[in-house]
């Protein structure tokens, strides 16, 4: 049986208990982690001080970069290997793993390495009132050793997401991939070690939240920051956790995200955008459409041709193709989805399609898939429509005015992402702008450029990522005053 272990200042490291890695697919067990306990991750952090210390942080800008770009070259050349890994982790279709999460893993490591080679400074002459003259410009610092706690839907894209900046800035890094994805993470070392990353810079530590790897990461006194993906309750018991030293903190968490269909969108761009929005990844993408409103005048004729696509959208192995969906990603989050299901018809809903676990009659039933499914008919105020379920599920509802879409869009504590269907340009940059929501999307969905700030409101998420905005939360900025 594989075994994935620990990586600790250039070497895999085993723990002192094992938990196992299970496909999501099939049920079987692909391989055998090892937990850190504490001692494994004071062994990390002190890794990680010690590289810091030892002179990533002093490694000139362009160094760093060109070493960035040697592990974007080395994600590229094993391809094939990651494309495996996440699949078989994540159960997503290797049609959707070679196309976002590899090619985004690299991709993220160029931009940012790219861009910190062009990051500015502010610098202000200045003019006092009684008449003094100085110089301000700012200094870009690393901020030190940075705890990356990550989930499992998008393992190596959101990773690397966090890691390529906060290297880029001159950080060391100390991660912890989720107990269901611990695969991509423990590769990525060996591209880090090839591509020449000096050790202690990149470590990786296994195990669980509470009580586990990733409490005593967001715990640790010499951890600088924390930066972390994932549910917005494990975004508050982190917050707790790192209260008492005062770290820096980006959070980029939860999401219940609306889809506004007006009646002049483009039907069909939309039934194909809409759909993607509910089920890509089987619907486990934070910023995936769970609430979907549609102008009355085409409510039904959508609704329907939500249901065409929901049913022929393709369930099987992430191995196939041409497979659509695979499973969701254990056995427990299946139960979670399932009791949402259940939940929104003892709510009163009307299921329009799905609501159940589909047959194969092969080892796939032994794996966690779930039908994709729509709801109606339920009010706002149901527990179903306002919390997150995580699954390849939507509830639909028409709508008569464009202010009453946004009120009912709004009408959320999360506030990550939204989408508007609308050929009326004005109307689209309206209703944009009165989304409260850190991206809105006007006839696109999941459409990203890795420069613009990305981020969520309310329960949502805490700060924002992307571009500048990466690299001004990795760093320090020290202002130095010169008299003149
Ligand atoms: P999760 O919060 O359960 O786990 C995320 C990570 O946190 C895992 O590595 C886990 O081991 C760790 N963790 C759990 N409890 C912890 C604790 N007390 N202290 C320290 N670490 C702890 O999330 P998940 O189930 O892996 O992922 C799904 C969630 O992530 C959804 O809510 C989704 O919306 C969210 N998400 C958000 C974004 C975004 O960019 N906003 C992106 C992807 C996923």
């Amino acid at each position: 049986m594989k075994s994935i272990l620990n990586y600790i200042d250039g070497h895999f490291v085993p723990g002192q208990r094992e938990f196992p890695d299970i496909n999501p697919a099939d049920g079987s067990v692909i391989a055998q982690v090892s937990e850190a306990d504490q001692s494994l991750v004071d062994d990390a952090v002190g890794a990680a001080r010690k590289a810091l210390r030892g002179g990533w942080a002093r490694v000139s800008v362009r160094d760093r970069a060109a070493c960035l770009h040697r592990v974007a070259d080395a994600i590229e050349s094993r391809f094939d290997c990651f494309v495996s890994a996440e699949v078989a982790d994540t159960g997503k279709p290797v049609a959707l793993a070679s196309t976002l999460d590899v090619p985004r893993a690299a991709a993220n490591f160029r931009a940012f390495a790219d861009l910190i080679k062009s990051a500015g400074i502010e610098s202000f002459q200045t003019e006092t009132p009684d008449g003094k003259c100085a110089m301000n410009y700012a200094v870009r610092k690393p901020l030190g050793v940075v705890g990356v706690i990550v989930p499992w839907n998008l393992p190596l894209l959101l990773l690397t997401w966090k890691v390529a900046p906060a290297l880029a800035c001159g950080n060391t890094v100390v991660v912890k991939p989720s107990e269901e994805t611990p695969a991509s993470a423990t590769l990525l070392a060996e591209v880090m070690k090839a591509a020449g990353v000096p050790d202690g810079v990149y470590n990786v530590v296994h195990g669980f939240g509470p009580d586990s790897a990733g409490e005593f990461l967001a715990q640790h006194p010499d951890v600088n920051a924390v930066t972390f993906t994932g549910e917005s309750q494990t975004g508050a018991a982190i917050m707790k956790a790192v209260a008492p030293t005062l770290k820096a903190v980006s959070f980029e968490l939860g999401g219940k995200n609306a889809a506004i269909v007006f009646a002049d969108c483009d039907f069909e761009e939309t039934v194909n955008g809409v759909a993607e929005s509910v089920f890509l990844n089987t619907g486990q993408v934070c910023l995936c459409a769970e609430r979907v409103y549609v102008e009355r005048p085409l409510f039904e004729r959508l609704v329907a041709a939500l249901k065409h696509k929901a049913e022929n959208l393709k369930l099987g192995s992430p191995l196939e193709p041409t497979t659509d969906l695979g499973p969701l990603i254990s056995r427990g989050h299946r139960e979670k989805v399932i009791s949402y299901y259940q939940l929104a018809r003892d709510e009163g809903a009307n299921l329009i399609t799905g609501g159940g676990v589909p047959r194969f009659d092969n080892a796939l039933d032994q794996g966690f898939y779930i039908q994709p499914t729509i709801y109606a008919g339920l009010p706002e105020t149901a527990r179903s429509v306002k919390e997150e379920i995580f699954g390849p599920v939507c509830h639909v509802a028409p709508f008569d005015a464009e202010d009453e879409a946004i009120a009912m869009a709004n009408d959320t504590k999360y506030g990550l992402a939204a989408s508007i269907w609308t050929s009326n340009l004005k109307r689209g940059h309206r209703v944009a702008q009165q989304m409260n929501a850190g991206i809105t999307w006007v006839n696109c969905w999941f459409l990203r450029d890795l420069r613009t700030p990305f981020g969520g409101v309310g329960l949502s998420g805490i700060g924002r990522e992307g571009g500048m905005h990466s690299l001004n939360f990795y760093s320090e900025l020290n202002n130095v005053c010169i008299r003149l």
